[in-house]
């Protein structure tokens, strides 16, 4: 038997990294509602897995490297050039490229917190110093606060909206006054990963902000609203000179040709997508309102999830909620977040946390 004997040592800020904690899949044969990684409830659309299929049959070649097609697609769709398109494989791995396009080592990167959780992993991965604002007890981001953390030191902001886990989307009239007050020497990272869920009028118009603020990316991603997260396709819209960066920063041949075909064939399939779109906000709409019915401090949520701020009991509840058979996303001493699926998913959470019901 092979012992780990070995002495290659490791990089020292890796033994301090929390793990990127996936969501709880159900057990092989076990029958539960997965409402624990934001996915996209419906299977894909038949044109999709045409798309699909179609590509299987190229994949013994390298994919486009740079995916012209589907970049194109996207900057027609979003008018902006297509120098300004980068794809990369999911939008995660798109803002670690980002990140490594500006950051050098020690440079700080400030962050909303709680917040998305790959974020303090491709700071750190980027040998960057991240600098955590709290989020306001709403859920909300404290865009004033983070803006009176940037120091000399600060390259990049990440703005998460809306925010995941805890919902809220920020408005157009703060985020301007934030970016008022950014250097323009700093990166300001929109980070619209459920952007197509957002139905808050004063939420802003990023393309509109992009197109002011040269120091703005955005990131977005085919994962969630365009049901692709099996496939890792996102991508970030950035000024050509810092597109070309992150171009440069990416992994070669990131994004496969059966994700590239799958990607055009949703934005091909868009009007069809976004009914589906629609109805999950509708869904959305009652899971919040049965919770607040049953006497629950939920935060607005512009996303595909709720929050449930439970403290200490967030592992327990979360515990409770796959007994009667949905996976929900704990996050321990913080809160829950719950994604919204199925009709009868959202019906089983709404009896699980009924008998929780803060009364
Ligand atoms: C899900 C998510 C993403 C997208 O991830 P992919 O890598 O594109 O699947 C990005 N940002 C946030 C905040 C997310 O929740």
């Amino acid at each position: 038997m092979l012992t780990d004997v070995s002495r290659v040592p490791l990089r020292r800020a890796l033994a301090d990294l929390p793990a990127y904690v996936p969501g709880a899949r159900a057990a092989v044969g076990a029958a539960a509602y997965k409402l624990s990684s934001n996915e996209n409830p419906y299977p894909p659309l038949p044109s999709v897995v045409a798309a699909i299929a179609d590509a299987a049959v190229d994949v013994n070649r390298y994919p486009d490297m740079y995916a012209t097609e589907l970049t194109e697609g996207i900057a027609h769709r979003l008018a902006v050039v297509p120098e300004s398109v980068v794809a990369g494989t999911g939008s995660v791995a798109v803002l670690g490229h980002v990140l490594t396009a500006v950051c050098e080592a020690g440079d700080q990167v400030v962050l909303p917190w709680r917040s998305f959780e790959a974020y303090p992993i491709a700071v750190t991965l980027a040998h960057a110093e991240q600098v955590r604002v709290p989020v306001l007890a709403d859920g909300r981001l404290d865009l004033p606060a983070m803006a009176a953390a940037v120091t000399d030191r600060t390259r990049v902001v990440l703005v998460c909206t809306p925010n995941n886990p805890t919902g809220p989307a920020v408005r157009d009239a703060e985020l301007r006054d934030f970016l008022a007050a950014v250097p323009r020497d700093v990166l300001v990272v929109l980070d619209e990963a459920y952007v197509e869920f957002v139905r808050d009028p004063q939420a802003p118009d990023a393309l509109a902000l992009f197109a002011e603020h040269p120091n703005v990316v955005l990131l977005r991603t085919f994962s969630k609203a365009y049901g692709l997260a099996g496939l890792r396709v996102g991508y970030a819209v950035a000024r050509p000179r810092l597109a070309a960066a992150i171009r440069t920063a990416s992994t070669p041949f990131g994004v496969s040709h059966v994700a590239q075909l799958a990607a055009i064939a949703s934005l091909r399939a868009e009007q069809e997508l976004l009914v589906r779109v629609e109805a999950v906000v509708a869904e959305r709409t009652r899971m919040l309102e049965g919770l607040r019915a049953q006497g629950w401090a939920v935060p607005d949520s512009q996303a595909n999830f709720v929050w449930l701020a439970l403290g200490d009991r967030a592992v327990t509840f979360a515990e409770r909620c796959a007994r009667a058979g949905v996976l929900v996303r704990p996050f321990a001493g913080d809160g829950v977040r719950v994604s919204v699926g199925e009709r009868e998913a959202t019906d089983i959470f709404l009896e699980v946390a009924q008998a929780h019901a803060p009364r």
